[in-house]
């Protein structure tokens, strides 16, 4: 077995130089990808103490940085007016070590290999702090499903999958949705992995339509996982969601799901918005209006500002390059849940939500708070839950979706969401206590990186060097 100081002698006692080295080098390797490098660099923060306790670790962390396998490919279909369009396909598979690959697709122009990598490497530890056998990936493509025909999309996905189908499985790798990437787009590209394998694998994508093997909840997850993840951390302050104000950015799968939960939990949001702008509806988003949200976002694939035009007393503000008090961030509010997309919540952002007094901020997107947002939160005091912690609810169902497929059942809606709220419990429950048990009591971004990436050491250093 490799030993800190004998195989590894580079690194021999000097934890924070393993650290930076490792960090010099996933920089100077890739230079032009910023927000991997953010995300690795969240994780190492985290580590030293755990390589103080293990130093045998530090070539785990050399080697856990670093996909195992970045898949890159093109993707041509046909437009409606007979137009060859070319996209790019990506899929990263970053860690195998305790599942087989896991983790969303996402369809954005902004898509490339520095959000995917940043994506599949917090995804790693996001699986592990599950509980559940499932490793890290994530993929995708710089196509924009926007104002796309549902004939293109079809076409899209087939051409996508024409290509994914030979490096996915539900025992090897199994995609799910990401932003751009719902119920609509996850059929055709199983319809076309179907075709192509002739093979009705049910566990090859989660996200699947009821009646070809998806889970009940599963729509669900991400958005009530959250709600379950900040219940709990409200309760570490004696306080609770009933009553409380929340804004919400974001009207996608996960924005509209937490807004359903914080309702049943008795909160009250009062902000959505999506790439064009936020709207505030002062008197709160009830199950009416939400349910008029949904349809425009699911169905009529309308924009955020249209909310405004339909209801009384709503202000729609167009979105700001730069971060500015009439900004949603700006609202006075007792609960932040950024549900939309990567560093949407700036430092000044945050120092605007703690000087409202806001008493907890949980991540629903994938790292939608900046690094300095992050500092501010902690030196302020306010509770704040990493998306790799409060987001894992998805996640965890997809892998529920897969256990139902392995066994050829169905489970009722209310167990599966038994399931789901306990695994945030247990999710909450040993982020906060790794925390503690390294004397960072309610450092939650501490507690997820170390807890999550424990689990993945110890199998990797179980299985060698590989
Ligand atoms: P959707 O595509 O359903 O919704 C995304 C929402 O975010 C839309 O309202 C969209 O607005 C907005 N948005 C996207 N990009 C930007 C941007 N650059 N600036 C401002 N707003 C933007 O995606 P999801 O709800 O599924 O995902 C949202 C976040 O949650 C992502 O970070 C994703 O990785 C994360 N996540 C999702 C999970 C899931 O199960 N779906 C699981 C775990 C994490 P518009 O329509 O105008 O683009």
């Amino acid at each position: 077995m490799v030993k800190f100081g004998t195989a590894n002698t580079k690194y021999l006692g000097d934890v924070m130089n393993a650290i930076n080295d490792i960090y010099e080098k996933v920089k100077s390797r890739d230079p032009d990808q910023p927000e991997f490098h953010q995300a690795v660099l969240e994780v190492l923060e985290s580590l030293e103490p755990v390589l103080e306790a293990h130093p045998e670790y530090a070539s785990i962390v050399e080697r856990v940085v670093e996909p195992d396998r970045l898949i890159h490919f093109r993707v041509p279909w046909v437009d409606d007016s007979g137009n060859v369009q070319v996209n790019r396909g990506f899929r990263i598979q970053f860690n195998g070590a305790i599942g087989p690959y896991k983790g969303g697709l996402r369809f954005h122009p902004s898509v490339n290999a520095s959000i995917l990598k940043f994506l599949a490497f917090e995804q790693i530890f996001k699986n592990s702090l599950t509980g559940l056998p499932m490793g890290g990936g994530k993929g995708g493509s710089d196509f924009n499903p926007k104002g796309k025909s549902d004939d293109e999309v079809m076409r899209f996905c087939q051409s996508f999958m024409m290509e994914l189908w030979r490096h996915i499985g539900q025992d090897c790798d199994v995609p799910a949705g990401d932003i751009g990437v719902g119920g609509r787009e996850i059929g055709y590209m199983f319809g076309m992995y179907k075709k192509l394998r002739n093979d009705f694998q049910a566990g090859v994508l989660t996200g699947k339509g009821l009646s070809y093997g998806g889970s009940l909840i599963r729509p669900e997850a991400t958005g009530y996982g959250l709600v379950y993840f900040a219940r709990e951390m409200l309760a570490t302050k004696g306080k609770s969601f009933e009553g409380a104000k929340v804004s919400i950015s974001g009207s996608g799968n996960v924005a509209q799901f937490a807004c359903e939960k914080v309702l049943d939990l008795g909160g009250v949001p009062v902000t959505m918005s999506d790439s064009s702008g936020w709207i505030h509806d002062t008197a709160g988003i009830d199950r009416e209006k939400l349910a008029w949200i949904m349809d425009l976002k699911n169905n009529r694939r309308g924009r955020i500002s249209e909310y405004a035009d339909a209801h009384d007393g709503v202000t729609f503000t167009a979105s700001a390059p730069e971060p500015t008090p009439n900004g949603l961030w700006g609202v006075d509010v007792d609960v932040a849940l950024p549900c939309a997309t990567q560093n949407e919540l700036n430092g000044a952002e945050a120092q605007m939500l703690v000087d409202n007094n806001v008493i907890a901020v949980a991540e629903g997107a994938n790292m939608p708070c900046t690094p300095e947002a992050v500092e501010v939160f902690h030196k302020n005091g306010i509770l704040f839950a990493p998306g790799k912690a409060s987001n894992a609810g998805g996640v965890a169902t997809s892998g529920l979706e897969m256990s139902q497929n392995s066994l050829r059942l169905s489970w009722s809606r209310e167990e599966v969401d038994q399931r789901l709220e306990n695994i945030m419990i247990n999710i909450h429950k040993n982020a906060s206590e790794t925390a503690k048990q390294y004397g960072r009591e309610g450092d939650y971004v501490f507690g997820a990186n170390v807890a999550g990436f424990l689990k993945i050491a110890e199998a990797m250093q179980a299985q060698g060097i590989v």
